[in-house]
């Protein structure tokens, strides 16, 4: 079985790589197992250093890693360059935390009490194509960092930076085994490395679907599962708002990536009395989005994925839909579609459903309760932004938002520095910020007797 990677702005084949099945699978993570076992008795500034010097690899190799996302992803040059360089801060912000998993000394009676934060043993990472390089790291690097081995399983349309990232690990020396990139499918390679006993914790993301068929079973051996999955986040803009500059902003909110982000600001909630203003100025803004050619540093947008995921974005919007926008995209090759801005009614499909597409609805709202009843209206709970020049308002908003990464005047990009994870069906569990470490180790606590025994 061989997976074909596909260059969605030209459709030309870039790559082939063999797909992995339950025996691949299998024989990665005994070899991981053993490797994990060497990594976690190393002293923890060797492990830091090691890590580093990943880093340090990765830094140098961050055009090459651009120019891959650029041809299997279709992602826009400026963005792929972004990606490599949070690739790199990443292993460099993990491996300072090497040194600094410390456990507690917790006062008792008779004795000490000491709580050790031991690595789980091996990680599979379970990527999805819309940021193969940068979720590949988020997962791998504070797994590895808190003394783990880890197998990522990337998605079957963007392998390539994984398994670059892979040998870049290798060359850097880390210990062979330690950190493997295995492609394949996701019923096939995706389903063995979830159910692995060997396995010792899934970091999931994707979709909502297949993330709870993931969690279903990791519960069959009850094992640990961090669920990063969709979103349909809202924009609630505010009459008092800085229009102009929310109006400015919006675009790249919901066309970064062509839409292909949990994150995506796809419901853009205007105060009534400022819908008309905002939308005069949103036009232009979104009208002047550049999207074109992935290999063009002045590209804002590139095209979707792949033709299957068109298809599906199709289905949500055809084309000739009525619009209330309508962006322009190249002719001829490549999986384009154009930004779209659609009326948006609450209780549609595409004001509830995640489209994954550059589609954003605009729902009008009254007041501060209406806001918050809309922008709390969706199954999910990832990422939401408010805008408002009231700060008392700017915290409700935020405080009553039921999702998991708030942003206000802004739309805060994901920071490997903060927590990332989501509300409700969004996931489970927390990635990046300063406890990343924690998320991949056991806990174990020993009291030690200073009682004299006769
Ligand atoms: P997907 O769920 O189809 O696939 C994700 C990964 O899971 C792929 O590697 C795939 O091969 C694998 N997979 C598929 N079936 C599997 C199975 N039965 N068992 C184990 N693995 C399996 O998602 P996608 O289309 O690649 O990605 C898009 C989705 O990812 C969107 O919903 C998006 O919102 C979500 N996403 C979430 C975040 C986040 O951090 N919350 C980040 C990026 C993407």
């Amino acid at each position: 079985m061989e997976l074909h990677v596909v260059n969605p702005a030209t459709e030309e084949r870039v790559a082939t790589v063999p797909a992995a099945g339950p025996e691949e699978t299998d024989a990665a993570v005994v070899r991981a197992r053993r490797a994990q076992r060497g990594w976690a008795a190393l002293a923890p500034a060797d492990r830091a250093r090691l890590l580093r010097r990943f880093a340090v690899a990765v830094d140098e190799h961050r055009e090459e890693l651009a120019q891959l996302e650029v041809r299997e992803a279709g992602h826009p040059v400026a963005n792929a360059r972004g990606e490599a360089a949070n690739v790199r801060d990443l292993l460099d912000y993990a491996a300072g935390g090497v040194e600094r998993l410390t456990g507690r000394q917790i006062p008792v009676a008779g004795g000490i009490d000491l709580t050790y934060h031991d690595p789980l043993g091996v990680v599979g990472v379970i990527a999805p194509w819309n940021f193969p390089m940068p979720v590949t790291a988020w997962g791998s690097a504070p797994a590895l960092a808190a003394g783990n081995a880890v197998v990522v399983k990337p998605a079957e349309a963007t392998p390539l930076t994984a398994l670059r990232l892979a040998e870049l690990a290798l060359e850097a020396g880390l210990p062979e085994h330690l950190f493997q990139v295995l492609p394949g499918e996701g019923p096939v390679a995706g389903t063995a490395l979830v159910e692995h006993p060997g396995v010792d914790k899934v970091v999931f993301t994707g979709s909502t679907a297949v993330g709870k068929e993931v969690m279903a079973r990791c519960a069959a051996s009850v094992k640990p599962v961090t669920l990063e999955l969709g979103g349909k986040s809202p924009n609630i803009v505010f009459s008092d708002a800085d229009l102009p500059l929310a109006a400015a902003a919006a675009p790249a909110s919901f066309l970064d990536n062509t839409g292909q982000d949990c994150c995506a600001r796809s419901r853009i909630l205007v105060q009534a009395h400022a819908y008309e203003q905002f939308m005069e100025l949103l036009e232009p803004a979104v009208k002047t989005f550049r999207a074109g050619d992935p290999t063009d540093p002045a590209t804002e947008m590139g095209p979707l994925i792949s033709a299957a995921h068109r298809d599906r974005v199709r289905d949500f919007v055809p084309e000739d839909a009525p619009a209330l926008i309508r962006g322009t995209v190249p002719e001829g090759k490549g999986y384009w579609y154009p930004a779209t801005v659609l009326e948006g009614k609450p209780g549609e499909r595409t004001a509830e459903e995640e489209i994954f597409g550059p589609v954003a609805v605009v729902i009008p709202f009254e007041d501060e309760d209406d806001a918050v009843r809309l922008a709390n209206g969706t199954a999910y709970g990832l990422a939401g932004s408010v805008w408002t020049r009231d700060v008392n308002r700017a915290l409700r908003v935020s405080r009553a938002v039921e999702a998991g990464n708030l942003s206000v005047n802004s739309h805060s990009a994901v920071r490997y520095t903060t927590p990332f994870g989501g509300f409700r069906q969004s996931g489970l569990g927390r990635e990046l910020g300063p406890d990343a470490l924690s998320a991949f180790t056991e806990t174990k606590n020993v009291f030690i007797s200073t009682e004299e025994h006769p």
